[in-house]
């Protein structure tokens, strides 16, 4: 094994740098991640931010966090706040190497003079209409502009009147001289700056001309002495341009590698319509719990661990990446198996009286906190002759296989007795409202020799329970590819959310916000962060314990 040899799962990425750091060829990794600051992020940011961060961690290098904010119209601070909480809380660290391609503006601007000196760039006044009508076609070369010919000298002072703000927007850009005829689209004289009076969250009104993404992403890594510039395979055709800026300015070399974006069903990941979800009020906001977002996945309870694993899971690689949910939902199982505490909870009661147990009695049992992991403690649990289980847990005649409670059948609760149901009680409409059921007091924490009872339900005192607020969680959209809809908004699941209410042991009445619980045999819930009050918890379903959708297919 080679030094350079990381001990985590291998991806292509991972053995051209490891092949890099063996031959010489680098003597280091620096890696970037660099979002725009225009939306909040999603899971498909977090596997190329994890990617970029992790491969620095493997390699003992450094991995920047860059935000490219070169389009002013749309970028905020409010962004730029949100993405980096977002990402500490995947637990990642930029240590000193907080950056903004607006920092490079300066230095950008210079090397377009430069560039421009060189007889490689020129300001060209054509209109929009008559500019994308001379790029021609994948099929036809393009028409070179009748700007292109312009003098070095009349160059330098129509792009100095450019940023001097003399010129209204759209009127002239500068653009690269390559190749109008080049097979590749983007070698066709490649605009680099824009006109746009507007104001920028960062440099305010000190520029009217902005740069292009294409002519400030290559430079600001190599800046920053970015070693691997990993992107996303829609910027392979954009790498000869990439390239072609480095070397006609002569300055430090990074790699740009691509890997396939990740795209996960039953979701959309374009920042453009989880925009308008969130505009035209479809969800409650970025964070809401339905959201791919990771404010929204956070809200409803996902753990960071949960989503590191997932895209540890999903890998790397080229081909386009389709990634069923429920992988990312047996991630967030696996993970909140192992440390959510154990509670109980009842949304659809049905009252049982126990005939045999004292009115005016209440025994406080103890119970594990997290049945495989004693050390995690116990709570106090009231149990008295009033009780509540769930409707689904009983049936008038039960099938066979049915382990649960029927007339005449014996069943344990959770954490208490064996009780069997003795008597069944309707209303005037034939609907089951109660079960009278006997104890045997005998059998707390024991199962007497010789009897087999094999179904285990769960239940709340009636007296000590406590009504809360739930919201049950189901896809956002009911579509595998919502974006093969006409209208992907025609793809969104209407029941999405479903509001209800719980009664729950007394003990989850102090449940922090952000907490997350298992009720036992119904699913992971996590106390809402926004909307919880004092004493008035509401509780996000994180997920189910079973996968539902599986037996629906
Ligand atoms: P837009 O929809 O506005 O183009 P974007 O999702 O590409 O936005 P950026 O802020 O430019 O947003 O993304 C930052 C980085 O995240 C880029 O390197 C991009 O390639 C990567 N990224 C975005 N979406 C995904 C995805 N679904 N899978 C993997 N990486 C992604
Ligand atoms: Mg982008």
């Amino acid at each position: 094994m080679s030094k350079s040899e990381p001990l985590v799962s291998s991806n292509f990425i991972r053995t051209i740098i490891s092949e890099d750091l063996d031959s010489g060829k680098r003597d280091r990794v620096v890696t970037r991640f660099p979002p725009e600051p225009n939306g909040y992020l999603h899971i498909g940011h977090a596997k190329s931010f994890g990617l970029n961060f992790s491969l620095a961690e493997d390699f003992n290098g450094c991995c920047h966090l860059r935000f490219d904010d070169t389009n002013p119209i749309k970028e905020d601070d409010e962004y730029v706040e949100a993405i980096k909480a977002d990402v500490r809380w995947l637990g990642f660290d930029w240590g000193e190497h907080l950056h903004f391609a607006s920092d490079y503006f300066d230095q950008l601007y210079l090397w377009a003079v430069q560039l421009i000196k060189a007889g490689k760039a020129y300001v060209d006044s054509q209109s929009a209409d008559q500019m994308r009508e001379n790029r021609g076609t994948l099929t036809q070369a393009g028409v070179d502009s009748p700007y292109r010919e312009r003098s070095v000298a009349e160059n330098l002072e129509l792009f100095e009147q450019m940023k001097n703000g003399d010129f209204p927007d759209g009127s002239h850009i500068l653009r690269a001289k390559i190749d109008m005829s080049s097979p590749n689209m983007n070698l066709r004289d490649p605009a680099m700056y824009r006109i746009m009076h507007t104001n920028h969250h960062r440099t305010g009104d000190k520029w009217c001309i902005y740069p292009m993404y294409d002519f400030a992403h290559g430079q600001g890594d190599s800046i920053e002495g970015v070693t691997y510039s990993i992107c996303t395979l829609e910027f392979e055709d954009h790498r000869p341009l990439y390239d072609w800026f480095i070397k006609e300015l002569d300055i430090f070399a990074p790699q740009q590698v691509e890997f396939a974006r990740l795209n996960l069903s039953y979701t959309v990941m374009s920042k453009r319509k989880l925009l308008q979800l969130v505009k035209d009020n479809h969800v409650s906001g970025w964070d809401d719990p339905r959201m791919p977002t990771l404010v929204g996945m956070r809200r409803r309870g996902y753990p960071p661990e949960a989503i590191r694993t997932f895209c540890e899971r999903i890998g790397v690689g080229k081909g386009a990446s389709w990634i069923e949910l429920s992988v990312l939902e047996e991630c967030v199982r696996e993970q909140l198996n192992k440390t959510a505490f154990r509670r109980q909870a009842v949304l659809n009661p049905l009252k049982v009286t126990i005939t045999n147990y004292p009115t005016d009695k209440v025994e406080q049992l103890d119970a594990p906190n997290h049945p495989q992991q004693p050390e995690l403690g116990t709570r106090k649990l009231p149990f008295s002759s009033e009780l509540y289980i769930d409707r689904d847990d009983f049936m008038e005649e039960p099938p066979k296989k049915f382990f649960r409670l029927g007339p005449g059948r014996e069943v344990r609760l959770r954490n208490a007795y064996i009780i069997k149901c003795e008597e069944v009680i309707k209303d005037g409409n034939g609907e089951v409202v109660e079960l009278k059921c006997s104890a045997d007091l005998d059998t707390l924490g024991k199962n007497p020799v010789g009897r087999k009872v094999k179904g285990i339900i769960h239940w709340v005192s009636a007296g000590q329970a406590k009504k809360v607020e739930v919201r049950l969680y189901d896809r956002l959209f009911n579509q595998e590819n919502p974006d093969k809809a006409t209208n992907y908004l025609d793809a969104l699941n209407p029941e999405s959310i479903t509001m209800t209410t719980a009664l729950v042991e007394p003990e989850l009445l102090h449940a922090a916000p952000g907490t997350t619980i298992q009720f036992e045999r119904v699913g992971y819930f996590t106390v809402d962060s926004k909307d919880s009050q004092l004493q008035h918890p509401v509780f996000n379903r994180t997920v189910t314990l079973r996968d539902a959708w599986a037996k629906l297919k």
